[in-house]
Formats: structure tokens, sequence, C-alpha cells
């Protein structure tokens, strides 16, 4: 159900990716999908969300989420936000792709199907962050973003920051179109290794992107952790948009500090 990453094993801090097991959605979206926003009962991902929450000893009424539309806008969560998106749709807050907070006690969670999930934290100000990276926000640069905006809101130094590249679509499966080619080319010209051809197709490296994206805005290499799980080749343990052929359930990346 959760899976965790040593980087990130530090006093106070919560967090995990999850898997798609343990959950009791339905085909196609079985059966741990945590998204209201799939064709999936809502009382089952309220039920799936429930067990999340109580695995990892946190309180749903200081989940928060954000609407995720592949852009680069970062939110800076405050205490009054607790509980937005937690357990049901509606309520969920505007969208933001990358959510951070200093504020003990919240919890942020985004959700994925091959997008790459960037989790962040700050162990000298204390301060979390989690984002959503798929090519279009990797592109775009959210993980500068979401550094800048730590930065910013929290006096963030980047090489004190520690970061997770989660569970993502890998450069092994994941083929691009020649016009989302282009637009990587282009936010990338320094590093044309990202795009590789194989048997007239061009694979995208998307984990090396968003670890070369971190490492650009100050973030020490040696502090950032590469899961190298390929969700599309492993789309019987998470879901994944390109293994699906679209039809399929969401997991999530949480990440938030105890009191
Ligand atoms: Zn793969």
């Amino acid at each position: 159900m959760l899976l965790q990453f040593k980087t990130l094993v530090q006093p106070g801090l919560v967090h995990a990716v999850t898997t798609r097991q343990g959950g009791v959605s339905a085909p196609p979206q079985a059966t741990l999908n945590m998204s209201f926003s799939r064709p999936d009962d809502p009382a089952a991902v309220r039920e799936n969300r429930r067990r999340v929450y109580a695995a990892l000893e946190i309180d749903p009424a200081r989940v928060v989420q954000a609407g995720q539309i592949h852009g680069a806008d970062v939110l800076v969560v405050e205490q009054r936000y607790a509980g937005r998106g937690a357990l049901d749709r509606p309520s969920v807050l505007p969208p933001a792709d990358a959510l951070i907070t200093r504020e003990p006690n919240l919890f942020l969670l985004a959700a994925f199907a091959d997008c790459t999930p960037l989790l962040l934290f700050d162990p000298v100000q204390r301060a979390v962050g989690v984002a959503h990276a798929g090519w279009q926000g990797t592109v775009k640069g959210i993980g500068a973003a979401t550094v800048q905006a730590m930065q910013r809101a929290f006096g963030s130094q980047p090489r004190n920051l520690v970061a997770v590249v989660g569970p993502a679509a890998g450069p092994c499966c994941y083929n691009v179109w020649p016009h989302v080619a282009e637009q990587i080319r282009a936010a990338f010209r320094a590093q044309p290794d990202l795009l590789r051809t194989r048997d007239g197709q061009t694979f995208f490296d998307l984990w090396a992107a968003n670890t070369a994206t971190l490492v650009a805005c100050g973030v020490p290499r040696d502090q950032i952790e590469v899961s190298g799980i390929c969700t599309i080749h492993h789309a019987e343990r998470f879901f994944s948009h390109r293994a699906s052929g679209g039809e399929t359930g969401r997991f999530a990346a949480v990440i938030g500090m105890r009191e």
C-alpha cells in the first residue's frame, strides 16, 4: 500500500507514495484509487483514502489537495486550508500542481499515473513540498518553481533541501510525440541526452529531467533520491495512464510534518 524513501525518513516527517494495492475500487481503478476525479465510486475512493491516512497515522481533517492541471503554479498551504480535498472532490483547493507548507500537522497530497511525484523537505527551516511533474510541468520547470517558492516563502536554502523523484514513466517506456519532443528540446537545450531515439521512437527521461531541474536551482545531486521505478513497466503495482490506455486510477504522494 505504501512506498517510502530513505531520504525522507527523518524525525517528524511523514511521507509516502501509494501503490495500487490494498484498496476497494473495482477495475479499471482497482484497487487503491486515490483520485475523486476518476470515474470511480466516491465512497470507494473515500475508503481508500481513509486506509492510507490510517496507515500513515494522519487525521483526514489535516490533509489538503489542490486541482492538478499540468501547470507550474505553487500554492503556499496555510492552516485554514486543512481538510480541503481530503475526502471529497468539491472541497479541493483551486488548481496548483505544487503545494508547499511549513505548517506542522498539514499533509500535502497529489495524485499521479505516470507523471513524476517530486517530494521536497527542508530539514533546516522545517518545510515540505510536493509537485506533479508530467512532461508539461517538467517543461515548465515546476521543480524549480517549487524550490524557488520555498526559498521565497520560508527562506529555504536549496543546498539544504532533500528530494525524491518518485515512481513515474521511465526512459525505458516513455515515448513521446514529435511535438512534445520539440518542446522538451527547447526547454532543456543543454541536455540533449534527455531524449533518446530507438526504433524510430523518441523516449524522454522524466526522472533525469526533473533531477537536472532541481540540481540547476541548487539542490545537491547527492541529496536527491531517484526511485527509478517505471510506472508503465510496473502497471500491476502503480497506476499507469500509458499502460492502461487512459482508463485507470491514480496513486498519491503525501508529505507533511507532525507537530
Ligand atoms: Zn519502463
